[in-house]
């Protein structure tokens, strides 16, 4: 159990660090967890910088936000954290960020309902535009409920970008995917306008995914 603890708290630290040097997170911003059981995460603490965290900054708590190890206070996010691992047991973990562009697509109303670039419908799958909701809220876990059970990634209204994977790497994949995505799309904006796949490509690549 320990040793399974260890190797998450180092996935946890390194995920952060590689996040906080592509500035998907400035500041103290952003959090990330993984599930330890049917009850547990290891989750990222309120308020600190993702820099240069150490084992001992991380927290332990449970799917109520109750804390079981710890020094720091965990998250103010951890509710969304909690819901998405009850109700995606195929989800391990949670990553959410603020990346330039994602966030730039949640506050120009970007829509993700097309699809731009197939990849995407392998390596991510369905992205969801999320209603806003107050930042560390029980409003906002239960509008990302809404969309939780057919999308892997989340973009919040004005505020930023959730992805999930059955891996720590899966989510982390999904928010670099995303946000490239966000960025090919602003920019086709600029130029003008988007082509977008037609149903029977989109029909041809789905079904090398199923
Ligand atoms: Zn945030």
């Amino acid at each position: 159990m320990n040793r399974f603890i260890l190797r998450i708290e180092k996935e946890i630290i390194s995920v952060c660090k590689y996040l906080a040097e592509k500035e998907y997170i400035v500041g103290t911003d952003g959090n990330v967890s993984v599930r330890v059981d049917d009850t547990k995460m290891v989750i990222t603490p309120k308020a600190k910088s993702k820099l240069n965290l150490k084992p001992d900054d991380l927290v332990i708590i449970d799917f109520e936000g109750k804390k079981i190890k710890g020094f720091n206070e965990p998250s103010g996010e951890w509710r969304v954290h909690s819901m998405i691992y009850r109700f995606r047991q195929d989800v391990n973990a949670v990553i959410h960020t603020h990346p330039t562009y994602s966030t730039v697509s949640s506050v120009a109303g970007v829509r993700f309902d097309k699809v731009v670039l197939p990849e995407i419908i392998v390596s991510v799958g369905n992205i969801a535009v999320v209603e806003y909701g107050t930042l560390y809220t029980e409003d906002l876990a239960k509008k990302v409920q809404k969309y939780v059970q057919d999308n892997n990634a989340f973009i919040l209204k004005n505020h930023g970008l959730v992805t999930v994977g059955e891996d720590i790497k899966t989510a982390l994949y999904r928010t670099e995917k995303v946000e490239h995505l966000s960025k090919v799309i602003i920019i086709a904006k600029l130029l003008g306008s988007i082509d977008y796949l037609t149903d029977s490509q989109v029909e041809e690549i789905s079904k090398l995914v199923k």
